[in-house]
């Protein structure tokens, strides 16, 4: 591990400015927030991440600790422990999407650890990235090539992909932030602003650049909407065993049900794709329609109608599609 210096922030003002002084290095050097720290310790010892500065954040304002709950829906607080959101009972009862992404990820231990703000920002699983001593990685040196186009590349993603990178988005928690169309608060050097989730992570046609945060800009929390269909939500996760491992393919899925019609579909695809998948192509052929497996099998056609696997991944388009319509399949059964 190189050696690195280490500041403590008392608040995002401070964060942020501990951060922008010393940012003019720019990455795998640039200086980095640090909460859990579950990610970014383990990158940092294998040399995939460098920074020269790491900023404590967990001395934040209580406020982005907090889960609360208004008329208008649920803030999360970015420092908000994993297993503080998955075991809060309103958040249980009344947005179980995210309860569910939330135990169905990591090992308990990293749960107690992990904040959700770190959770958004975990960092591809592909080897190729993790280890320093694989040359071609676009992600860890721009314009190096990618390793995985004809490596190993099994786990990679087949939607949202390019010849740039194929690396599939390893987080369970965001595709629950996409399918309730939250929002993400932000905080940096030009202040306060916030976006749709949707629009968080980029696209694969700049693999190392991989959000869009500003340089020493903070996520410091999470708006979730109210509405029909929060209640009425599910995560399935499919993975190799059954405890501590990343999605194959996963598919958080929120419906706005008017009997056995579908009012409203809100879908989000894990494990298969660059970065949280809004399937919108799933979503518009639901609209209106009875909920059978028939229809949720359409629609699951749909979701990867554009996928473009690679030698080992084929399998990933069948295995998300059946995924896919076990959500549906499971939530519409839901007793809300
Ligand atoms: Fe790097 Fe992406 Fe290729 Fe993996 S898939 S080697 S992260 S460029």
């Amino acid at each position: 591990m190189r050696p690195f210096t280490y500041q403590r922030a008392e608040d995002a003002l401070g964060a942020v400015q501990m951060a922008s002084r010393s940012n003019d290095a720019p990455p795998p050097a640039s200086a980095q927030f640090i909460a859990g720290g579950t990610l970014i310790l383990d990158l940092m010892k294998l040399g995939t991440m460098q920074p020269h500065m790491l900023v404590d954040i967990n001395a934040l304002d209580a406020r982005h600790g907090r889960i609360e709950a208004t008329p208008q829906g649920l803030r999360l607080g970015a420092l908000v422990r994993m297993a503080q959101a998955a075991d809060d009972a309103m958040i249980r009862r009344d947005y179980p999407v995210i309860a569910e992404s939330l135990t169905l990820a990591a090992s308990a231990q990293i749960r107690n650890m992990a904040s959700l703000g770190g959770n958004v920002l975990q960092r591809t699983r592909c080897q190729y990235f993790r280890d320093p001593s694989w040359k071609a990685c676009n992600k860890r040196e721009p314009g190096s090539g990618c390793a995985a186009l004809n490596g190993v590349n099994r786990k990679h993603a087949v939607l949202g992909v390019s010849d740039r990178c194929i690396a599939a988005y390893p987080g369970d928690f965001a595709q629950a932030m996409v399918a309730l169309d939250a929002q993400v608060e932000l905080f940096g050097p030009a202040g306060a602003r916030t976006i749709k989730f949707e629009r968080l992570h980029r696209s694969s046609a700049t693999p190392e650049v991989e959000t869009v945060l500003a340089p020493s800009e903070l996520i410091t929390g999470f708006l979730v909407p109210v509405g029909p269909w929060t209640r009425r939500s599910a995560y399935v996760k499919i993975r190799d065993r059954q405890s501590y491992e990343f999605a194959l393919a996963s598919a958080a899925v929120a419906l706005d049900m008017a009997g056995d019609r579908v009012r409203e579909a809100r879908i989000a695809l894990g494990g298969v794709a660059y970065r949280p998948w809004r399937s919108h192509a799933a979503e518009q052929m639901l609209s209106g329609k009875p909920l059978t497996e028939d229809i949720a099998e359409i629609a699951a056609r749909a979701a990867f109608s554009d996928a473009h696997p690679r030698e080992q991944n084929h399998y990933k388009i069948a295995l998300g599609q059946r995924t896919l319509v076990r959500a549906l399949m499971q939530v519409g059964a839901m007793e809300v």
